[in-house]
């Protein structure tokens, strides 16, 4: 994730809602990705890093989920880029609801930088009633029969998100439980991104050979695959050819973790160069190249997290066959980008913020 500048000349990171120097108060602009300090005049607020410092207007969530995203002044819609995605969120009168929607919508904020970033299509609900994206974040349900539990899951652009993912002691504890050596929500956002992707741009189109190569064929029933991944575990020799042991469980979840790795790994390199720790680099076709700096990178990020005493935070390896998957996924992306899947990008270069519809719930 890069930084940005205030016009004070401070040093400002995603997700600031204050210059700490000069205490001007800050809105993410999404469909431009960029964080802007504001100008307050007479209660209308303006965008100063952007060209004519347009008017804007707060994200209608900015109180209740501390949202610091922004709409075009003249736009019809409530809500921003990322908030118009959710479709449900928990009863916010029940326990620590409302601490875990922030955190959610806080991880699903940067997943959709991370998707203008690349510039894919974010397609809402409205665009798409059938296969735009949606987020259901729901809590397990007492009822007469029993607990009703929610799993969490990607089905036909509506990713569903168990909110107790949001709460740290429930969710390391799952994570111990099921060994993972990786669990968060930023990786949830991503790995569920994953599976919409695949439906959007790999299921039947001119992908599809190319990934069963890569990634197996995914007409293998997945409930059978599933239930023998949880009752016998993964298979053996899972770390030569996967990115994680779930990966090995069917084709689709390995696109999908596979997914989440170009995500994390192609945001840190960002960050990384914006810190001026890797050169200045341009988009490449050859996403190996990009995996070789990253295994540097990624092996000098956990030596000082070990120097601090911290848990490596990359804790994977790339082997060949996994580096084949990431480069693929790579390609696909730029395919996406460049519009030539049939769903052209929204959001990468819009020219304007007069964008949209009317709001979504
Ligand atoms: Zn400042
Ligand atoms: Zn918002
Ligand atoms: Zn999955």
């Amino acid at each position: 994730m890069r930084t940005y500048r205030c016009v004070c000349g401070n040093r400002l990171h995603f997700g600031n809602t204050r210059c700490l120097a000069c205490r001007r108060s800050l809105g993410f602009v999404p469909e431009w990705r960029l964080l802007t300090p504001l100008e307050d005049d007479t209660g209308r607020l303006h965008a100063l890093a952007l060209p004519d410092q347009p008017e804007v207007r707060r994200c209608a969530n900015h109180q209740s989920a501390h949202c610091d995203w922004l709409v075009a002044g003249a736009s019809s819609d409530r809500l921003c880029l990322a908030c118009r995605l959710t479709q449900t969120i928990p009863d916010l009168s029940v326990g620590n609801n409302r601490l875990y929607w922030r955190r959610l919508e806080s991880a699903k904020r940067y997943l959709i930088c991370d998707l203008v970033r690349l510039g894919l299509p974010v397609v809402d609900r409205h665009r798409d009633p059938e296969r735009g994206l949606t987020f259901d974040f729901l809590a397990d349900q007492e009822t007469p029969d029993g607990v009703r539990r929610i799993t969490t899951g990607h089905d036909r652009g509506r990713i569903t998100i168990n909110i107790a993912e949001a709460d740290d002691v429930h969710r390391e504890r799952v994570r111990i439980t099921l060994g993972e050596a990786y669990r968060t929500l930023l990786g949830h956002m991503r790995h569920e991104s994953g599976h919409y992707y695949w439906m959007r741009l790999v299921d039947g189109g001119p992908w599809l050979a190319a990934f069963r190569e890569r990634f197996g064929d995914e007409r293998r029933r997945y409930a059978d695959a599933m239930r023998a991944y949880y009752d016998h575990g993964p298979a053996a020799d899972w770390r030569a050819r996967h990115i994680s042991a779930y990966a090995s469980a069917h084709p689709w979840e390995d696109w999908a973790e596979s997914w989440a790795h170009y995500l994390h790994i192609t945001d840190a390199m960002e960050t990384a160069r914006d810190f001026g720790l890797v050169a200045p680099g341009e988009r490449e076709d050859d996403f190996t190249p990009e995996l070789e700096r990253w295994g540097e990178l990624s092996q000098a990020l956990n030596a000082l997290s070990r120097s601090v005493g911290v848990a490596d935070p990359y804790p994977f390896v790339i082997t060949p066959p996994v580096a084949e998957k990431l480069h693929l996924v790579h390609q696909i992306v730029e395919d996406a980008a460049s519009g030539s899947l049939g769903s052209p990008s929204n959001n990468r270069f819009s020219p304007s913020l007069q964008a949209s519809r009317s709001a979504t719930k």
